[in-house]
């Protein structure tokens, strides 16, 4: 398909920083993969090679697990304090705000995200997360029992040991430590298998925990493929959680591997088809602004005419092009697999009668641009399907009964948004609608002190908030016989 050229700000010549680390971190120390294999981690402004990165395979994650158990067994971090954990992961964050210019220009080669937003948001938005759990570290307890019998009964949350961790490329910081944090604060180690296109910040990371303190063995992360490394993590017999952010497809092929293996516990965040409704009542102009991170769109027959002119005329000033510009809105997709993906939907799309509206095509003469990519159609697969793209579906509702039926049909159930003034409708459709989160009058509201995470398909376990922890700990009760106590 012949590519327009993107309206955003031509692509300035960009100096590539020095990446510094390129090899496996386990126990402490980088190391080359134990096969000498590496894989080329590419640019999706260009689809050139940032870097080579050692190809951590089986027995590589053999020597991370090894490395977190001896730490788990034996080392001091599951033993010091609370407050010990959170004072060095306190100083890890610390560093992460030291480098933040450096951890964003990475997130942004590697991944194609915006470098204005990284810089602002996403890695400051990481280092607090860590900062929130470094405060949570010696904040959990268990209980005093109230027994049936002439016993003496407590629980003690303890950490449930080595963890593994599989995170995607979209948010490459914010999953590192949406996961690991929790899983530091609980007293865990920890072997993390950051996205094979997205494996540059996470080594960083890892040299930085080391700078901050925190003991070899409690943080190692293996880079590598999925099927591979990925797997292996899943499957490994001396591992006692997986957690794991990714496709719902995936995610089944790791509770399997659990069940299969040493029946290790499970936390899935996967895929959404998240439904955004909006009401009649609502100012078309705020709808707008959230609707733009929106995929399935519900929008009331009153003002969808308006919504669906607007809507277009927005998408159509949407600036695409070279992350690192600061006027650009959107960059490209990760990489030439998603791009590819992404295309395939649209032209579904067009197949299957869905009205285009606005987009539509891939832009710029190199790399993975997609125009942003409206179209109005009925629940088609464009619209049950994730695509993970710039692609939004525009659909006209009458009433709430029908709102709220349209916005359950689907597999997934990870967010919904509402937009209107009428509290009765919100509280109502709130209840009604089977998502982990719903957003009201705003979107993408993620928040590290409030719980993320999916019903149905969408999977199960949250991120962020103080249930977080509760995946990385478990639960001891501890019972001893009573005598000549004056009460139970
Ligand atoms: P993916 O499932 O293909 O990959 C995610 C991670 O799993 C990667 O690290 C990958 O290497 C690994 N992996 C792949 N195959 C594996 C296997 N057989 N065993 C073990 N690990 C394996 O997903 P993706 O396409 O890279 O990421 C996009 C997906 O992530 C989307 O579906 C998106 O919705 C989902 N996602 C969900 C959330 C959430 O919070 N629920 C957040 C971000 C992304």
């Amino acid at each position: 398909m012949a590519a327009a050229a993107c309206n955003g700000i031509p692509e300035k010549q960009f100096k590539l920083p020095e990446i510094k680390f390129t090899k496996l971190f386990i126990n402490g120390q980088f190391v080359d993969a134990i096969s000498g294999r590496t894989f080329e981690t590419i640019d999706p402004r260009s689809g050139e090679v940032i870097a080579k990165v050692a190809e951590g395979d089986k027995e590589d994650v053999d020597l991370a697990v090894q490395a977190a158990r001896d730490a788990f067994d034996h080392g001091k971090w599951p033993r010091m304090t609370g407050m010990e954990r959170g004072k060095i992961m306190m100083k890890l964050a610390d560093l992460m705000s030291e480098n933040v210019e450096e951890l964003a220009t990475l997130d942004s080669l590697d991944a194609g995200k915006l470098f204005t937003a990284g810089k602002a948001l996403d890695i400051p938005g990481a280092t607090d997360i860590l900062r929130y759990y470094a405060g949570a570290a010696d904040k959990f307890h268990g209980e005093t029992l109230k027994m049936s019998r002439s016993m003496q009964g407590y629980t003690l949350r303890e950490p449930i040991g080595v963890a593994g961790i599989i995170i995607p490329w979209n948010y490459p910081s914010g999953m590192f430590f949406a996961k690991a944090s929790p899983a530091m604060a609980a007293g865990c180690t920890m072997v993390i298998k950051p996205a094979e296109q997205t494996p540059l910040s996470a080594l960083y990371y890892a040299h930085l925990a080391k700078l901050a303190g925190v003991p070899d063995g409690v943080i190692n992360v293996v880079t590598g493929f999925g099927p591979t490394a990925g797997a292996a993590i899943a499957s490994h017999m001396d591992i006692d959680t997986v957690a794991f952010t990714g496709s719902t497809q995936v995610g089944k092929l790791i509770m399997e591997a659990a069940a299969k293996s040493n029946l290790k516990t499970v936390s899935l965040e996967l895929g959404g088809k998240s439904p955004l409704i909006i009401f009649n009542d609502a100012d078309v102009d705020m709808a707008g602004e959230i609707c733009a991170a929106g995929s399935r769109v519900y929008v009331q027959e009153g003002i969808y005419d308006e919504f669906v002119r607007k809507s277009a005329e927005r998408a159509k000033s949407w600036v695409v092009g070279d992350p690192f510009s600061p006027h650009v809105q959107q960059g490209p997709q990760v990489d030439r697999k998603q791009f590819e993906k992404v295309l395939k939907y649209i032209e579904l799309g067009k197949t299957e009668g869905a009205t285009l509206l606005t987009g539509g095509k891939p832009c710029g003469e190199k790399g993975y641009y997609i125009e942003p990519t409206i179209f109005t159609d009925d629940d088609m697969a464009i619209a049950q399907d994730e695509i993970f793209g710039p692609v939004m579906s525009l659909m006209k509702f009458k009433t709430v009964e029908e709102a709220i039926e349209r916005a359950n049909r689907t597999r997934y159930g990870l967010v919904a948004g509402i937009v209107t003034r009428d509290m009765n409708l919100v509280n109502r459709v709130s209840r009604s609608i089977r998502a982990g989160t719903i957003w009201v009058n705003c979107y993408f509201a993620f928040d590290k002190g409030c719980p993320f995470g999916g019903y149905k398909m969408s999977g199960f376990g949250r991120d962020y908030g103080l249930h977080a922890l509760d995946k990385y700990l478990q639960v001891k009760a501890v019972v001893t016989p009573l005598y000549d106590s004056p009460w139970l």
